[in-house]
């Protein structure tokens, strides 16, 4: 099975991914490993977008599908692939639309992991750190035994990281909203999207997407 995977952040997308790679022994094609893979190996493709990298440029979109398409030629993606991270634009998509059909790969189904604004708001600016050893705490969901202090040894003074505060989280997530927006509108037309509500248990969530990249 050949799956695309969306979702704007704190909707537990990571989460999901990695449970369903298992669940259908699949691969999973994030666009960050896939990068930091290609360059180690030294790729053609690899070596262009370090190129852009070290200058601080962003990799042109011809890149990264030089990128998408040779890693979908490896043999471990025959038992199918979750891509993840890509594509975040209708022109990518395109593209990897004729890149699927250049190899002969058909995308079953697109997932997008839906979780309302004001519940993304308070997943993400509920998150605290300790400021000793990085453990990561939440308010309401995984509050520490004492307010404002890490639980393990160290004791550490928890604190917000600064792009966690509300008009950060609202910008990044008002960001995401625009620029995804034409994209689940293309998959739609496709009829291959598959709306899921991510606002439930981790367990749940999961289960409605084997249900419905099954049906
Ligand atoms: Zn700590």
């Amino acid at each position: 099975m050949n799956l695309l995977i969306m979702g704007p952040p704190g909707a537990g997308k990571g989460t999901q991914a990695e449970r369903l790679i298992k669940e259908l022994d699949i691969t999973h094609i994030s666009t960050g490993d896939m990068f930091r893979a290609a360059i180690a190996e030294g790729t053609e493709m690899g070596l262009k977008a370090k190129e852009y990298m070290d200058k601080g440029e962003l990799v042109p979109d011809e890149v990264v599908i030089g990128m998408v398409k040779d890693r979908l030629q490896q043999d471990d993606c025959k038992k199918g692939f979750l891509l993840d991270g890509f594509p975040r634009t209708v022109e990518q998509a395109k593209a990897l639309d004729k890149t699927l059909k250049e190899l002969g790969i058909k995308l079953d189904a697109v997932i997008n992991i839906e979780v309302p604004m004001e519940k993304l708001m308070e997943r993400l600016t509920g998150r605290r750190v300790c400021k000793n050893c990085g453990a990561s705490y939440h308010v309401v969901f995984n509050p520490p035994k004492e307010e404002g202090k890490c639980d393990s040894s160290c004791k550490g003074e928890l604190y917000q990281r600064s792009d966690d505060n509300e008009e950060s989280v609202s910008t990044r997530l008002n960001a995401y909203m625009e620029k995804t927006k034409p994209l689940i509108d293309y998959y739609s037309e496709q009829g291959i999207i598959k709306n899921i509500n991510g606002d439930q248990e981790i367990d749940k969530v999961l289960a409605d997407i084997l249900a419905a990249v099954k049906s």
